[in-house]
């Protein structure tokens, strides 16, 4: 049985890095609608255009353009068999729409490991978040700064700082979650699925515990 699974938490909580890791060890696809809207920004598509507004101002892209978007992700071959979905579904109309796509292929979400990490901690953590150009290797100001400033210790390239991470859209992009995204909490824990991490901890940490959610539910 294909594995999907859908790594829920605020903007910051280390979905992405969680993601990375996971889907490398477990051979699966790794689905980041973020980087996706980013490679369509960086290549100015018609996607990227639509998306850039909204991004910037750390609102969510419409349900339409989001859900049509990773919906034509989750058909490529690498999906086959499975995935680890980062920032996607963050509303419940696009937890719908994947339930009903996977549903197409006899297919569910195996779990929902949801990390969790108070909001005070978000903020610092993503208004020192830098970032490398080359491969999307992540560094913080403060808790784990590069050896040279302004480069990649693992590519040399030059590190950026993400536009919607300074501080005034990052506080934004944070009610936003817990306006629509973070109902889903509910609605997953509900479907007996959600199982609550805490993102505090080290990334190793966080890794071991999102792995025992996956091999508890394992079919
Ligand atoms: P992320 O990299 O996941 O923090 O996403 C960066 C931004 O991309 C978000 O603040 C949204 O503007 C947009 N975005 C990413 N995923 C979604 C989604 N599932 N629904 C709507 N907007 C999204």
């Amino acid at each position: 049985m294909p594995k999907y699974i859908v790594l829920l938490g605020p903007p910051g909580a280390g979905k992405g890095t969680q993601a990375t890791i996971i889907a490398k060890k477990l051979n699966l696809a790794h689905i980041s609608s973020g980087n996706i809207f980013r490679e369509n920004i960086d290549n100015q598509t018609e996607l990227g255009k639509r998306a850039q507004g909204y991004m910037d101002q750390g609102q969510l892209v419409p349900d339409d353009l989001t859900i049509a978007m990773v919906r034509d992700r989750l058909a490529q071959p690498d999906c086959q068999a499975g995935a680890v979905l980062d920032g996607f579904p963050r509303t419940a109309a696009q937890a719908q729409a994947l339930e009903r796509n996977l549903a197409e292929q006899g297919n569910e979400i195996q779990c929902v490991p949801y990390i969790n990490v108070p909001d005070e901690t978000l903020i610092e953590r993503l208004s020192g978040r830098w970032t490398c150009t080359q491969a999307g290797h992540v560094y913080h100001l403060k808790f784990s700064p590069p050896q040279k400033a302004g480069f990649c210790d693992k590519d040399g390239s030059p590190l950026y700082q993400r536009s919607d991470d300074h501080q005034e859209t990052v506080e934004n992009r944070i009610r936003v979650y817990g306006e629509q995204t973070a109902p889903l909490i509910d609605y997953y824990r509900q479907a007996g699925i959600l199982f609550e991490i805490d993102g505090i901890c080290e990334i190793e940490q966080v890794t071991q515990s999102i792995l025992e959610c996956i091999e508890k539910t394992n079919k």
